[in-house]
């Protein structure tokens, strides 16, 4: 038997879980309108609003989601509405203003950031109205390889090309985009350790020593086979849930229960943690994950 026909209750278990999420948005929309913290005047469904989140998307490496925002909403007041056509201004100027922004000094990807910028600018330039742009697209694919083609630093050489599949991810999230118009069987999420986290202890890897994969383009096929089999007609849905699962959300002030800890050494005292998870489903008591869950609170 499958591990699929092994675990029907289990699994269904799974989707419960998932469902608990569908609420949840993405963090980086708290800072757009209707968002906890707006920074910019843009819905996040505006045209604006998706330009705005490839702009992200595309810096989205080796730097925290706070961080770039504050990047990007110190570029907005610097260049106002100039802010979509950075690649028609100075080069020199942008790369002085970035380099005055602070806290950036060990970003590695700080010397590229005004290239990256600018090279986001053209494809608005060239392609118009994003969701517009990825529905006339073959599928969600073709629209991964475009992006990463035409956009400097979008992944064009990474096997994963996590940048452009979390953006076409953000697009389904949108309110009004109905992804089924651009996700179709092929159309693949993006991978996050909290996904092969969640694999690792609530799926087919539990137990497993070594990973069924040997290349990246196989782990990837792997866990999309995996996030597909547990909704299939909208594996989009499954991003939030599996990539917040016992993912740190900053450390308690005051610790309330007492860490299980889910591998390695215990954790001390001091070190007590809070999970995404957790946050977004109210508590681990909403869980129906929560009887086999290492990080479950104290119930
Ligand atoms: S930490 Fe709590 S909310 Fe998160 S999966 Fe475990 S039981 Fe569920």
């Amino acid at each position: 038997m499958s591990w699929v026909e092994r675990n029907r209750d289990h699994i269904e278990k799974i989707r419960c879980y998932v469902l608990g999420f569908r609420n949840a948005r993405p963090p980086v929309f708290d800072w757009l309108q209707g968002g906890r913290e707006p920074l910019f005047p843009w819905t996040p469904e505006s045209d604006r609003g998706t330009a705005f989140l490839l702009c992200y998307c595309a810096l989205c490496q080796n730097i925290g989601p706070e961080k770039l925002v504050r990047l990007l909403a110190y570029l907005w007041q610097e260049y106002g509405d100039d802010f979509f056509r950075l690649n028609k201004l100075s080069f020199e100027e942008l790369q002085a203003r970035i380099g005055k922004h602070p806290g950036l000094q060990e970003w590695v990807l700080l010397p590229k950031a005004p290239g990256v910028l600018r090279s986001v600018c053209d494809f608005f330039f060239k392609h118009g109205r994003l969701l517009p742009w990825v529905r006339s697209q073959a599928d969600g694919e073709a629209s991964v390889a475009v992006l990463c083609d035409e956009i400097f630093m979008m992944g064009k050489t990474s096997p994963f090309k996590s940048k452009a599949r979390y953006f076409l991810w953000l697009l389904t999230q949108l309110p009004g985009s109905d992804p089924a118009a651009f996700w179709n069987e092929r159309t693949l999420l993006p991978i996050t350790p909290g996904h092969i986290r969640f694999l690792r202890e609530f799926g087919p890897l539990k137990n497993r020593r070594q990973s069924p994969w040997l290349t990246p383009e196989e782990k990837l096929a792997y866990c999309n086979r995996f996030f597909r089999m547990l909704l299939p007609d909208h594996p989009w849905s499954v991003y939030t849930a599996l990539d917040s699962y016992l993912k740190p959300n900053g450390f308690s002030k005051q610790p309330q229960f007492p860490m299980l800890p889910t591998h390695g050494k215990p954790l001390d005292a001091g070190s007590e943690r809070k999970w995404l998870c957790r946050d977004l489903l109210g508590g681990c008591l909403q869980c129906p994950l929560a009887p086999d869950c290492p990080g479950r609170e104290d119930l």
